[in-house]
């Protein structure tokens, strides 16, 4: 524990990122100078202490993971899958790309560390089903960008079958390098409680490798002895691309893959999820509970979230929408210490948030904030004033 928080957000290169602080935990063999690293994790835990209120609970945590080099907690596994890499080209690997298949983070982080790094890489995106922000980073950091007119599913599939050969190498997350990193956010979070575990984690989930992964993290905790006790871990699915909550509805006795429905969350539009069983292994372990939010509840979740002070995106809007849900039902208690993992920055999901304050979905939008357009005279601008700061909500505090 010592050597962790000595280590902690320092510059001393790598130690001072958050997964490679925790190298012996995380990679032990690799060489420091094939590490790969653009100072991931180290990510703020903010203290949502006026959603908290809102939501008449005592202890609610947002760990924002998104405040990361790609902008998204895809950085904590892919520093260590390309660093990897470099390794085994040192080595004198046949490598010559690095291939994953998408729904947009994952491509936008393995494009910008295989750029630092100097490694090509390839990504498959499933045409028209990703932000532009997202569709535009790999495109930046020179990734060959293959866009295909499937879903995440069916890019995943192709991707498969590409890299049977051994000239190209797989970054999904079924390669377990990047579960390595990925565990960190757990340790990471409780070491940023001074080792006290949280009762409650919440995290979005929709190819299931993360849920995993967190879990992990925590188990290894326990049996090194760090921490004595393991939160309950939540899985949050958008109703539209939910095949890990119907299984959680007959105690994970069946999974059926589904073909996922368009959702506003589109890093978890996922029916066929390849990390299922180590999911539900994960949930068994940790008490878990698998919830899921409408595409209303998870818009107007996060929109809540940006009101109090977070620029949330939608996955992140999934876990608060499950978060208010769980708290309704019951299934946690407004006295729990609860961490949601936010997955991405909400900059990476603009049309999102544009389309809701527009109020252009397909339900109410009842936090939508529309801009007033004025003439550009004082007398105008005083008026309208006066009538918004009238109407302002006395609830707001
Ligand atoms: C990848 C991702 C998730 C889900 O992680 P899985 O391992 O696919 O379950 C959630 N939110 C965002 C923003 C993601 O990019």
């Amino acid at each position: 524990m010592k050597l962790f928080d000595n280590r902690y957000k320092t510059t001393e290169w790598p130690y001072g990122s958050g997964v490679w602080g925790k190298k012996e935990w995380v990679l032990p063999q690799i060489d420091n100078e094939n590490i790969v690293s653009l100072y991931e994790g180290g990510t703020n835990l903010f203290w949502a202490e006026r959603l908290s209120r809102m939501l008449g609970m005592g202890d609610l945590w947002i760990k924002l993971c998104g405040n990361s080099h790609s902008g998204s907690f895809k950085d904590l596994g892919m520093t260590v899958l390309v660093s990897q890499v470099k390794q085994m080209i040192s080595e004198g690997a046949p490598i010559k790309a690095v291939a994953c298949a998408s729904t947009g983070d994952t491509s936008a982080s393995l494009a910008v560390y295989c750029a630092a790094a100097g490694i090509q890489s390839i990504v498959l995106l499933p045409k028209g089903k990703i932000s532009i922000a997202q569709l535009i980073q790999p495109i930046a950091n020179g990734a060959l960008v293959l866009s295909l007119d499937t879903d995440f599913d069916g890019c995943m599939r192709i991707v498969k079958e590409i890299t049977k050969d051994e000239q190209i190498y797989l970054a999904n997350s079924m390669n377990s390098l990047r579960i390595e990193g990925q565990k960190t956010v757990g340790i990471e979070i409780v070491q940023q409680f001074d080792w006290k575990t949280p009762d409650v984690i919440i995290i979005p989930g929709g190819n299931l490798g993360n849920v995993s992964a967190l879990g992990s993290g925590l188990l290894m905790m326990r049996e090194l002895g760090l921490i004595a006790t393991l939160p309950r871990i939540v899985v949050a699915q958008a109703e539209r691309a939910n095949p890990l909550y119907r299984s959680y509805l007959n105690n994970f006795e069946t999974f059926e893959p589904i073909q996922a429905q368009k959702t506003l969350a589109s890093a978890i539009q996922i029916g066929d999820p390849v990390s299922v069983e180590k999911a539900v292994r994960t949930l068994k372990q940790f008490n878990g509970i698998v919830e899921q939010a409408t595409e209303e509840e998870l818009a107007d979740a996060a929109a809540l979230g940006d009101t109090t002070g977070m620029l949330t995106c939608p996955h992140t809007g999934v876990a608060l929408a499950a978060l208010i849900k769980l708290l309704k039902s019951g299934k946690i208690d407004k006295s729990e210490r609860v961490v949601v993992i936010s997955t991405a920055h909400g900059l990476k999901f603009t049309d999102f948030k544009v389309r809701y304050h527009e109020g252009t979905l397909n339900f109410p939008c009842g936090f939508a904030n529309k801009p007033i357009e004025l003439p550009p005279r004082v007398d105008a601008v005083k008026e309208a004033l006066q009538q918004a700061l009238q109407n302002r909500r006395k609830t707001d505090v």
